[in-house]
């Protein structure tokens, strides 16, 4: 399980993103003032540290400061205000590793944790189910399962590390139809009963990237009333 530090003042924001990170398989540790933040990040273990700029008793950029100066290289992604412009300069040059700006979308947050945590992403039981071929062509893309990369032409198409698990689930499951349900249990590991909007929001982001004509999915196929199906299945949808 990923550890993430989440370093936030605002009580309602703090409740909000620490509930859903913890629906979304992270533990997640707080700290509410940039003091706190260093105490609590010496402790180490840390996969991520979620790090807002406005904080009481030391802002955002010392801490981050204050962590690279102790020699500590755990990935910041920053929370910045909208415009601050200077803001981003001042973080890259102390070296987060990403920035996100408020207000900000939930699924943005998550995409960009994923992505920042893809390198050491969990295998999934899923994937065993795909050990060959490794090179797999679906339309005008090609998906490697060795290394998690699916390419367009010599372009390569960037994949959170969620939208992989699910494009190999659907993969190791070529044609036969799936229920949200399932996909919430077998991807995210969810319990039954969890709601489904995330799938959806999964698959809309997938077909953004893979299916040549996104509104009209070949692969990707709603099957109405149950979920989805991958499989090559023109004029349907
Ligand atoms: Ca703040």
């Amino acid at each position: 399980m990923k550890r993430l530090l989440l370093v936030e003042d605002e009580p309602g924001l703090v409740l909000t993103l620490s509930d859903r990170l913890v629906r979304e398989g992270y533990r997640v540790e707080h700290a509410g003032d940039g003091e706190a933040a260093l105490v609590v990040a010496e402790r180490g273990g840390f996969d991520l540290v979620i790090l807002d700029v406005g904080l009481p008793r030391k802002n955002g950029f010392d801490v981050l400061r204050a962590m690279r100066e102790r020699g500590d290289e755990t990935p910041v992604l920053m929370l910045t205000a909208r415009g601050q412009l200077t803001d981003r300069v001042s973080g890259l040059r102390m070296g987060a590793d990403d920035y996100l700006t408020k207000p900000f979308e939930m699924a943005e947050l998550l995409a960009r944790i994923e992505a920042r945590l893809r390198r050491d992403a969990p295998v999934r039981a899923a994937e065993s189910a795909v050990s060959s071929p490794d090179l797999i062509p679906v339309g005008d893309v090609r998906i490697d399962l060795v290394r998690s990369e699916v390419w367009r032409a010599d372009q390569r198409v960037e994949l959170s590390a969620r939208e992989f698990q699910l494009l190999r689930y659907f993969l190791a499951h070529r044609g036969v139809s799936l229920s949200r349900e399932q996909l919430l249990a077998d991807v995210w590991g969810y319990q039954p009963g969890t709601t489904t909007r995330t799938v959806d929001v999964h698959v809309a982001w997938l077909r953004q990237k893979i299916e040549p004509s996104p509104k009209r999915p070949q692969f990707l196929v709603t099957v109405t009333g149950i979920g989805y199906r991958f499989g090559e299945s023109p004029g349907e949808n």
